[in-house]
């Protein structure tokens, strides 16, 4: 992280003597010299520290002076257990890199593995720690008399940057057909691809943390033709262009989205997409949102300045290489086998990739960062947790799995693993839990899993040989709001999610919560009113089923003078769904929020069937008339043990509108605008029941921007505290992270 050099500078400068290194405990520095000279040597940490540098703990102790140090120096490294210096996160190229690569007369003129201290891969090329050449997947490639010159040159930008390397030491690239056969190197195979892409092309490129399939994202029937070719219905697509502007250009971004966007972690950005831009249309069908991305690697930089082109700036469309829902591909031959049947050419390189990250992607709500998936950039740093504790490892929930492990005061969330239904990405799971803990050195007391017995996940724990610990999906989602925001003490939780297992059998998904974890009490206050899930896992996949569940409960079996949306498509499906209902078959109760937006969304004709998850909600999001200010009541009914949110009479408003021919926009915000106000009005009778003015929020509908911005603002204007997620996305990639919270509670209360 180019701490070593900055010592180094900081010791010439205020001449004292002494060495510096990396030991297993941390930089370790040892100088002599004046008190004047020592304290000149401290106050530079205090001022200035590298752009990738953090200084987590600072010991100092005095020693006996060593007698003939002359010199300041830095030693090797040393290996070993309970290591504490960091992996860095993967760094997008550095502008004084960019201009190496744009010097004509410079020995780095247009090479795509220029990096620096300052830039380069880092956590995706490390095998191991302490982090140096020898541990990287640069240990191959020794350096040139030029590169080694830099590398030994505490003076020098490149002075230990672990990647170094250029054209005459470091990796090539070339391009290859489908067939895996070679066609160009080096510079001409970034001029083909180029070249390639502009033809309308279809390129799976070889980066940082995996493959990208790359088109056009003006060519219409290129857009068209990775969307068949991957099985990729609707799902948005995301796009890099050159620089900011030619993000402006194409998108209206705020002063936010544009730090996110130009910052070292360079992630996918969603932003307000601009009309008539001369993009493909069905980049991002369902939304006005564009995922928007600036070149992160030198790779990316040398492509972008071939393909510039004066009158429109080229935009790309870079989405994860793999198929389906598979994790995303790695290797060369594993790319050309599992990519073959979707790219036509690969671009590809000598690095290896040791570590799978996927690109991370953020939205701005209310004028703050959100996640909604933490990858490359981010991980591995860690997330500042309130107090030490016992080293515990949270395995997640099914889909959008991440793990986390925790050490001293800090919990390490690994990148987005993906939905573990599938062996491959289990095997990715697998290969991350050994690999965090091999790079923490830390062996866990304890795991937690989720509730579900059945998900690979839970399996994974139960066969570690470690206690066990279960916890219930949505307290994790609380206790993970809770670690971020470093709370200790009660506080009420709402999770609006999609469903998981509730402690009496019924699937939860829209639950306030109290959670105290100052004394480890865990209660559920109220819930969404419950509606069967036709079908189980169907009902998910084909919302229609939930719209009719919706009208089931409200007594409603037929429809009246106007058909219902779905049923010119699934007529015989609905007669079937009718039965299973009345004889309450394979139809689950769930409380779940999600499933309420589907419902609606149905309803409204908005989305039948999902070819992505939260399409149906995310329509609905979408075409609201944000002019309309109805509001429909979401009452609420106080049982003997728990408090029903009625949205089911707020799904009755829903209907009775629809049947009078009310336009859909409107009838969707004053559904959405209906449930924040019944949310707002359930948290304000808790607090006043429990005393208790803090909520936290949490669950995957809370990606939704409306929810997002209007229900902290309602609920602090009742003089509520609220808490939402900083680091972590509120979907379920979240939840390793309560997991291992909630852990370090039980053994460490
Ligand atoms: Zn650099
Ligand atoms: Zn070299």
């Amino acid at each position: 992280m180019g701490f070593r050099p900055f010592v180094y500078k900081a010791a010439l400068y205020a001449k004292v003597t002494g060495q510096v290194l990396n030991t297993p405990e941390g930089v370790l520095i040892e100088v002599q010299g004046a008190p004047d000279q020592l304290a000149a040597f401290e106050a530079t940490f205090s001022s200035t520290i590298p752009p990738l540098a953090r200084i987590v703990t600072w010991e100092r102790e005095t020693i006996e002076p060593k007698h003939g140090e002359d010199l300041f120096c830095i030693l090797k490294s040393t290996g070993g257990h309970g290591h504490q210096v960091l992996i860095s996160p993967d760094v997008a190229t550095c502008d004084d890199c960019i201009a190496d690569m744009r010097d004509p007369a410079g020995r780095r003129h247009r090479y795509a593995f220029t990096n620096c201290t300052n830039c380069g891969p880092r956590y995706t090329i490390t095998r191991s720690i302490p982090y140096d050449r020898a541990t990287t997947s640069m240990s191959c490639f020794p350096l040139c008399p030029d590169c080694l010159e830099e590398y030994e040159n505490p003076l020098d930008r490149r002075f230990h940057a672990q990647p170094n390397a250029c054209p005459v030491c470091g990796p090539r690239l070339w391009l290859t057909d489908k067939a895996g056969r070679t066609l160009c190197e080096n510079f001409d195979a970034v001029r083909s691809t180029a070249d390639l892409l502009r033809g309308g092309g279809l390129v799976a490129m070889k980066g940082l943390g995996g493959f990208h399939l790359v088109c056009d994202a003006r060519d219409q029937k290129a857009v068209q033709l990775l969307r068949d070719r991957k099985n990729r219905r609707d799902k948005p697509l995301a796009i890099m262009v050159r620089d900011l502007d030619a993000a402006r250009a194409l998108c209206v971004l705020s002063e936010t989205e544009e730090e996110l966007l130009c910052g070292r972690q360079r992630p996918i950005v969603l932003a307000t997409a601009r009309r008539n831009t001369g993009l493909a249309p069905g980049l991002s069908p369902d939304t006005e949102f564009l995922g928007l991305m600036l070149p992160y690697t030198p790779l990316h930089h040398v492509l972008f300045a071939e393909l510039h082109r004066d009158d429109m700036p080229a935009a790309l469309v870079m989405t994860s290489g793999n198929a389906s829902s598979d994790p995303i591909c790695l290797g060369n031959r594993e790319a050309l086998r599992r990519l073959g049947g979707i790219a036509d050419h690969f671009l590809l390189h000598d690095r290896d990739i040791l570590i799978r990250c996927d690109d991370s992607v953020l939205r701005v709500a209310d004028g703050q960062p959100m996640f909604m998936r933490r990858a490359r950039g981010y991980t591995p740093a860690p997330i500042d947790l309130a107090q030490d504790g016992p080293v515990v490892l949270g395995v997640g929930p099914l889909l959008k799995n991440t793990l986390c492990l925790t050490k001293g005061r800090q919990a390490f969330v690994s990148q987005h693993i993906g939905d573990l239904e599938h062996l491959e990405a289990y095997g990715f799971f697998r290969e991350i839990c050994a690999h965090l803990q091999d790079i923490l050195q830390v062996e866990p007391a304890a795991v937690v899993h989720d509730l579900h017995p059945d998900f690979l996940s839970t399996t994974f724990a139960r066969e570690s040989g470690l206690p066990c610990l279960p916890l219930q999906h949505h307290f994790a989602h609380i206790h993970a709001v809770l670690a971020e925001n470093g709370h200790i003490g009660p506080a009420l939780g709402l999770a609006l999610d999609g469903v998981g297992l509730g402690d009496d059998g019924t699937l939860w998904g829209g639950e306030a919560l109290l959670v105290n974890t100052a004394q480890l009490e865990h209660r559920r206050l109220a819930r969404f009113s419950q509606i069967m899930l036709p079908g189980g896992d169907a009902a998910t996949r084909e919302p229609w089923r939930l719209a009719r569940a919706c009208l089931h409960a409200l007594g409603i079996h037929a429809p009246g003078e106007k058909s219902w949306p779905w049923l010119s498509d699934h007529a015989a499906a609905d007669r079937v769904v009718g039965q299973v209902l009345d004889r309450r078959i394979n139809s689950p109760l769930s409380s779940s929020c999600g499933r309420l937006f589907d419902a609606v969304s149905a309803m409204l004709g908005l989305c039948d069937e999902i070819s992505y998850e939260g399409q149906a909600a995310i329509r609905l999001e979408a075409i609201q008339d944000k002019n309309e200010k109805g509001v429909y009541s979401c009452p609420m009914i106080e049982y003997e043990d728990i408090i029903e949110l009625d949205t089911r009479t707020l799904f009755a408003q829903v209907h009775a509108d629809w049947l009078k021919g009310e336009e859909a926009d409107r009838i969707s915000r004053r559904f959405h605008l209906g449930l924040i106000d019944g949310l707002a009005g359930l948290c304000e009778l808790l607090a006043g029941k429990r005393s208790c003015s803090t909520v936290a929020l949490s669950g995957g509908v809370m990606q939704n921007l409306t929810l997002a911005t209007e229900l902290p603002r309602t609920l602090t204007k009742k003089g509520l505290t609220v808490l939402t997620h900083r680091d972590m996305p509120p979907n379920d990639a979240c939840i390793s992270l309560g997991q291992a919270a909630y852990g370090r509670l039980v053994l460490h209360p």
